[in-house]
This record gives C-alpha cells, sequence and structure tokens, in this order.
C-alpha cells in the first residue's frame, strides 16, 4: 500500500496523493527510480490507490476492499502491467496492451498500464507506446518505470511528468561499498585491458545479491557523471574518457546486466561479459 512506502520515497508519495486530492491524474507518469529496488511495489501500490475507488492508504482499511485485493491477485482489469524477463520488449507486447485498452472499461472510469523497465522497448516498441501518449484517451494513465531515462526516446520523456525516486538507502549509507566502487571503475577506465584478463576484486562474491547491490553502485556513480553540476575526481575522470553517449551506453549495460543476474544465469559468466562489454569490446 502507498503508505508503506512513505518513509523511503515522501516526494513521489506526495506528488500522487496531492494529484488525488485535486482529483487530476497526468495521463502518464515516467518514474526516474535511481535504481530503487522496490520500484515495482510502489507503482502497483500508487496504481492501486488510483483505481481503488476509496483511495486505501494502507492495509488494514484496505483488508475487506475487493479492489484492492483483486489489484493483489493481479486480477483486476482495469490494471495492466508489462513486466517481462528478456532484454527487449517487443512490439507485440504493446499491441496485446493497446487491443485490451481499446473496450471500453467495465467498472468505473480509471485504468491503468505500467511499463516496468521501459527502456527494454526497441524501436517499434516505442513509437507504439508514443502513438498511445500522443493521443491520451480519458481515464487511462500510464506508468513507466526506468532506471535509465537517457536510454529512452526522447520524445517519450518529454509526453510524461516524470518522477525522480530516492535510491536504496542500503546504497546511500554503504559508503564502504561506494570507495569500492569508485576504485573499481578508476580502474577499470584507466586499466580496461588488464581487467579483462584478470577479474576485478570488487565483483568477485559468493552472494548474488551482494553483487547486485555492487552493479548497481555501478551505475548510480556512472549516472552521476550525467549531472552538470557534479564535479567530484571520479566524474572528471570518467568524462575525460567517454563522450555521454559513451557514458549512457555504461549505464545500459551495467543496467541490464543487473537485469541479467535474476536469472538463473552463471554469474562468473556475466560478470565476464559485463566487463568485456563496458570496456567497450575486446580490440
Ligand atoms: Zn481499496
Amino acid at each position: 500500500m502507498i503508505n508503506d512506502f512513505e518513509s523511503e520515497q515522501s516526494l513521489a508519495i506526495k506528488a500522487f496523493k496531492n494529484a488525488c486530492y485535486q482529483n487530476h491524474f497526468s495521463h502518464a507518469y515516467l518514474i526516474d527510480t535511481n535504481g530503487y529496488s522496490k520500484s515495482l511495489d510502489l507503482a502497483i501500490a500508487i496504481a492501486k490507490f488510483i483505481l481503488c475507488p476509496t483511495h486505501h492508504q494502507t492495509a488494514e482499511v484496505a483488508s475487506n476492499c475487493e479492489i484492492c485485493k483483486r489489484i493483489d491477485n493481479r486480477s483486476l482489469y482495469e490494471l495492466y502491467i508489462i513486466d517481462i524477463d528478456g532484454l527487449t520488449i517487443k512490439k507485440e507486447e504493446i499491441s496485446k496492451l493497446q487491443d485490451l485498452f481499446k473496450t471500453k472499461p467495465i467498472n468505473g472510469e480509471k485504468r491503468i498500464y505500467i511499463i516496468n523497465n521501459c527502456e527494454k522497448m526497441n524501436e517499434s516498441s516505442s513509437n507504439s507506446i508514443l502513438k498511445f501518449l500522443e493521443e491520451p484517451e480519458a481515464g487511462i494513465t500510464a506508468i513507466l518505470l526506468t532506471a535509465n531515462t537517457y536510454s529512452l526516446n526522447q520524445t517519450i520523456v518529454s509526453r510524461c511528468q516524470t518522477i525522480k525516486l530516492q535510491p536504496d538507502l542500503l546504497d546511500v549509507s554503504n559508503t564502504e561499498n561506494e570507495e569500492e566502487a569508485k576504485k573499481f571503475i578508476l580502474e577499470l577506465e584507466k586499466l580496461r585491458y588488464h581487467l579483462i584478463a584478470e577479474k576485478p576484486q570488487y565483483l568477485l562474491s559468493k552472494d548474488k545479491q551482494n553483487i547486485m547491490c555492487k552493479i548497481n553502485t555501478i551505475a548510480l556513480l556512472y549516472r552521476k557523471c550525467l549531472d552538470n553540476t557534479n564535479c567530484d575526481e571520479l566524474t572528471i575522470e570518467i568524462r575525460k574518457n567517454n563522450t555521454i553517449s559513451d557514458i549512457i551506453r555504461k549505464i545500459k549495460v551495467t543496467l541490464e546486466t543487473k537485469e541479467a543476474l535474476k536469472s538463473n544465469a552463471n554469474v562468473d559468466l556475466l560478470i565476464d561479459k559485463y566487463i568485456i562489454e563496458i570496456s567497450g569490446g575486446i580490440k
């Protein structure tokens, strides 16, 4: 429920509550997840808050609510979620959504679709979703989630109200992890061939969660380089060696690796592939 996220994502929650009190939801939200690990759960909680006629905010008050229960069971017709494991969201996925939302809603007027990791949309998916965003139908709200707004079709970005989340507390408070990550990136930027030959210490771990957290920190540090107000030592080094599109590509590769780690793929091979890809490949 939406109030569960209040302490970690107060600004985002406030934005949705205000929209609700003014009875004016935007037709499309782009949630910049900033790597926040519970962002899909948050989006579902927001959908629940919007779709439930009594706008239940806590689990206790919603315990007898049919709408909230059906959202929990993912059986509410008015909510459609695209959340796929593969690397691309294909056009067929978007067409399925468009077909479903062509018919008028059964209960109430509001309908929501959520696209998790929407940066996975390929060009034709992006174009179809764009058409959907440009001709908004009354009552339909889009919630697009991405950890990498830079790699999205920028027209899509301009059609949405962007809401930026706070990163996981773990990543921020874990300064030891951040220092290690900085060291790793500096090595990577300076000695990339060396790293391909030898597995980096930073990513050696038996614990997959731990590696995912570290990979996430790498993505966050590269992201900081796109913020013009930031000029710490690492940022300067990265900007010296990379164009903006290099940095965007590195963020993309990093986030794709984090996604791939969720699967059963061999962790060692994924890390090897990651190092080669983030270094720009073997030349
Ligand atoms: Zn409810």
